[in-house]
C-alpha cells in the first residue's frame, strides 16, 4: 500500500513505472503466502514472477565473460541450473532501463528491487525506508 497510494500523511509514488508495479506483485505474494503460513523469504532471483526459491545456485548471467552471481531459484530454474544453464540467461525478468536496454529486473543497483536477493523483508525495509524519504 505504501508503493501504490504513498504513506497516508506523504506524497504519493504514481505507482506506474515497471520496477514499482513488479515490487507490488512480489509483495502482495509474498503477503498471501505469509498468512497461510508460507515464510519463505526468498523468490525466483531469475524471475521474481516464478515464486519462492527453494534453493541458490552461482549462475552466469551474461553472454559476455564469465559474470556469475548467486541466485535464489526457484524448482524450475533450479532444474534448468543443472540440466541448460545457457537458458537461464534467457529467462531472466528485464525492465526497460533509464538509458534503453533492458536490464535484469534487480539492476540498476540502488533500485527499488536491488534488495530483492537479500529477502523478501529486506524489500520491505527498501519500501518503507523510501517512504519516509519522500
Ligand atoms: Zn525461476
Amino acid at each position: 500500500m505504501l508503493l501504490v497510494d504513498g504513506d497516508v500523511d506523504g506524497p504519493r509514488f504514481s505507482g506506474t513505472d515497471p520496477a514499482t508495479l513488479l515490487a507490488v506483485i512480489v509483495l502482495a505474494r509474498a503477503a498471501r503466502d505469509a498468512l497461510q503460513g508460507d515464510t519463505n523469504n526468498r523468490c525466483c532471483g531469475v524471475n521474481p514472477l516464478h515464486g519462492p526459491s527453494v534453493d541458490r545456485r552461482h549462475v552466469r548471467i551474461s553472454a559476455e565473460g564469465n559474470r556469475r552471481r548467486m541466485l535464489s531459484l526457484c524448482p524450475l530454474c533450479l532444474d534448468s541450473a543443472v540440466a541448460a544453464p545457457r537458458e537461464l540467461r534467457e529467462r531472466m525478468l528485464t525492465l526497460p532501463g533509464p538509458a534503453s536496454p533492458r536490464v535484469p529486473c534487480d539492476e540498476p543497483e540502488g533500485s527499488l528491487l536491488s534488495v530483492l536477493g537479500d529477502g523478501i523483508s529486506r524489500l520491505v525495509d527498501r519500501v518503507r525506508e523510501s517512504a519516509r524519504a519522500h
